[in-house]
Parts: C-alpha cells; structure tokens; sequence
C-alpha cells in the first residue's frame, strides 16, 4: 500500500514537472528528478523523459496494429531537445523516444510525439516564442540569446512563417487596393521593392522583388481576369509605372494619388523654396538667423502655427507667437509668399476633400511662383484627374507608410544582417 502511494506520488510530480515545461504530449512521461549541470560557464537544467505508446498502425506499410503485429522493440538514442529557458537558466529535456518493429513488414520506426517535430531538436514551444519575437522589433541576435537557440534556428523559424503567408489563390482581389515601394535596397533587383495590400482591411496581400513595370506586368498577369477587373480603385504614389500597369491590368480601377504623397511632394518643393532664400546668409539683420532656426514653421500646416501662445524670441528682443515670426518671413518675398500660400491651400482642400477649391487651385496660373512650386503644380495638373480622385475616394496608404518605418526601425536594430529579404519577410 505504502509503495503504491509513493508511486502516485512520483507521477504527480513528474505531471507537474511536465505541466511547468508545457508539455502536452499525453505520451510522455516525464522524470520526477532534474539534473542541473555547468557547461562552459553556464548553468543548464536537464530533464528526462520518456516518449511511448501503442501505435495504430505500422508507419512504413500502414498495416493496422491488431494483435501486437507492431512490438515494442527497444529506445532509441537520446534526443535533446530545447525548451523555453526556466528562471532565464537554458533548459533541455533528454527525450527517450520508443522504438518500434513490424512483424508484417519487418521494418522499424520510432514514436512521434506533436512536442517536437521529426528530426527536430528544438520543441515547438520554442519556435513558438520565436515567432511572437519575431513580430517585435529585435534583431534575430537578440531573439537566439532569449530563446537559447543559434540565429540560424531563428531564420529557419522565419522562413516557415514565410510560407503559411505566400499567395496560393490567384483568382481573387479585394476591390481596393494600395501600391507601395518598400525601401530596404541592397539585395532587390532593381533597388526598391514593391508591396500592395488591401486598402479597407490594410492587410499586407503580398511583396515583390522590384518594381518595374515589365517585373509588375509579369506578376499581376498570374492573377485571373476576374479578380483584376473585381479591382475598383487603387492607391499610388506619382509613378508612371503604375499608371500603364494599372490601365494594361486594372481596366475597371480607378487611379488614385496617395493625399499624403501629393502634401509631400508639394511640401518638399516648398522646403527647395526656402532654401533658396539662404540669400540672406552673410547679410546684416535677423532674416537668415530666423529663417535658419524656423523653417520647420513654413512646411507646417498653417492652422496650427497660430497665436495661441506667446514665447521670447531673441532675434526680435520682444515675446512673439509662431504666427508673427511666420507672418514676418513670409513678408521677406513675394514669390516665397505666393509659394507658401498655393502649397497651404492645396493642403487645405485635400484636409476637408473639396473637389471644386483642388480642381481650381491646380488650374489656376503659376505665374509667380516659385519653380519647384510650379513644377509639382504642373505635375498635379498633368495627373488632374488622379489628384481629384485621391479627395474623392477615402483610401490612403497611410497603413504601408507604417511598413516602411517599422523595415527603418529593423534595419537599425538587426545591425551586421544585411540579408535584406528576410527584414522584407520579417515584417509579417
Ligand atoms: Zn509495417
């Protein structure tokens, strides 16, 4: 009776023990004892555990199992497997695996278990800490150091994500959709990627290797008729690529310039404007020394340079608001004024998507702008219809901007890889 009690009482350690590793394998049992040792440095717990159970069938001819035609016949070699680190100390579990002969064929064959994958050292608990590090923002040598494993099983990890996210089904398209350049360089054919996604549900659909308008006519040519003409709008950057790959692929999509891409060109030509005004550098006065420690001022959007609050300006000796200093710079030129005033309302009528003020304001002369002003207004004029179309439409590729921020970010973090298309898998 006695020994009986001690027994059970051994097997609910051991279930506890096995509980605490998260093993779920019924067919494992698991010793009640660990060993801990010390390994260049660096103290290791070892658990030990036995796989075994009664096979259905013969995993080599399929014979079914009736009447021991499958024996026991032996273990085979410990297996060491990773588990997740206990108390940060790096843990394995020696893994006794049964061993199995069939009398019809002859054969032999070993126990399986759903913990660890066949010829796999490293137990699924472990990949799947993995995998959630991965859709953090660490680089693979910090992810390998937490789990206790090489960077290379980090990769492998990566790449079998990758492939429950590849396309399978090429007759479907969402009805809106975004088109985007990935910036991570190096490793791409042609310098910048491509990815597209869906522009309601913002999720990723997939990425290309360059973007070009042969590589995108040769890729969107896999997709069925159905699904490009189920295409009703779609949300790009000003590129002319797009533009013929859209007509030639999309006939019923209509072509739709990014808002955020327009107010950053604009923006940008603008920022040129300002430069231009260096002019004033080496002159006596406050101008240049104002419009060095301010132009961040001029690229804002002007409703909210206001004179709200009141701060010592040292050029000016005086408390001023953002709206003064704004007020004064904007009185050095005449054409920087006109410059900065076109730019503003343009970005108004695509804040509150008004048709008429955008259609109107990319009509009106340029004549007294500044160049660049002027040439990003001829470049809307020439793409009038997309550009009315981008205040039309609600969809924007706000959601793959993020994208390209996070690869920034990753590139930053995942120092010494240069292993450019795993960043571009790493993001999903
Ligand atoms: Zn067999």
């Amino acid at each position: 009776m006695n020994n009986f009690n001690t027994k059970s009482k051994e097997i609910k350690e051991g279930e506890f023990i096995k509980n605490l590793l998260q093993i779920k394998d019924k067919n494992i049992t698991i010793e009640k004892t660990h060993n801990e040792i010390i390994k260049n440095n660096q103290k290791l717990f070892v658990f030990k555990g036995t796989l075994s159970y009664t096979p259905n069938k013969c995993e080599c001819c399929g014979c079914l199992n009736k009447g021991y035609t499958v024996v026991k016949n032996g273990f085979n070699e410990l297996t060491r497997i990773n588990l997740l680190k206990i108390s940060g100390i790096p843990a394995y579990l020696e893994l006794k695996k049964q061993r199995f002969k069939c009398k019809s064929c002859n054969k032999k064959f070993v126990a399986t278990t759903s913990f660890v994958d066949k010829y796999c050292s490293i137990s699924k608990n472990v990949k799947f800490s993995i995998m959630s590090d991965l859709a953090d923002t660490l680089s693979f040598k910090q992810i390998a150091k937490m789990n206790n494993v090489s960077i290379n099983t980090v990769i492998r990890t990566l790449y079998d994500c990758k492939s429950h996210v590849d396309i399978t089904n090429y007759s479907f398209l969402p009805e809106y959709l975004c088109f985007d350049e990935l910036k991570f360089t190096k490793d791409s054919k042609n310098g910048m990627s491509f990815i597209f996604s869906n522009a309601l549900t913002r999720e990723i659909i997939d990425t290309v290797d360059g973007r070009t308008e042969y590589i995108l006519n040769n890729y969107f040519s896999r997709f069925s008729k159905e699904a490009r003409y189920n295409v009703k709008a779609i949300c790009i950057d000003i590129y002319t690529p797009y533009m013929k790959l859209i007509k030639s692929k999309f006939p019923n999509a209509e072509i739709v310039i990014d808002r955020l891409h327009i107010i950053q060109n604009i923006n940008r030509e603008l920022n040129k404007t300002v430069k231009l005004m260096n002019c004033f550098k080496g002159q006596k006065g406050i101008n240049y020394t104002l419009l060095k420690n301010n132009w961040k001022l001029i690229l804002e959007d002007e409703s909210n340079v206001t004179h709200g609050k009141f701060f010592f300006n040292r050029s000016f000796r005086s408390l001023v608001t953002s709206r003064d200093i704004l007020d004064y710079l904007l009185g050095l030129d005449c054409i920087f004024k006109a410059s900065y005033e076109r730019v503003q309302d343009i970005r108004y009528a695509i804040k509150y998507r008004n048709n008429t003020l955008l259609s109107y304001l990319i009509d009106e002369s340029t004549s007294g702008l500044s160049i660049g002003v002027c040439k990003a207004v001829n470049t809307m004029r020439k793409y009038k219809e997309y550009m009315l179309n981008s205040v039309r439409h609600s969809i924007s590729n706000g959601s793959l901007e993020g994208i390209n921020n996070k690869i920034k970010v990753l590139k930053r973090v995942s120092y010494g890889y240069k292993i450019a298309f795993i960043t571009l898998d790493y993001v999903f």
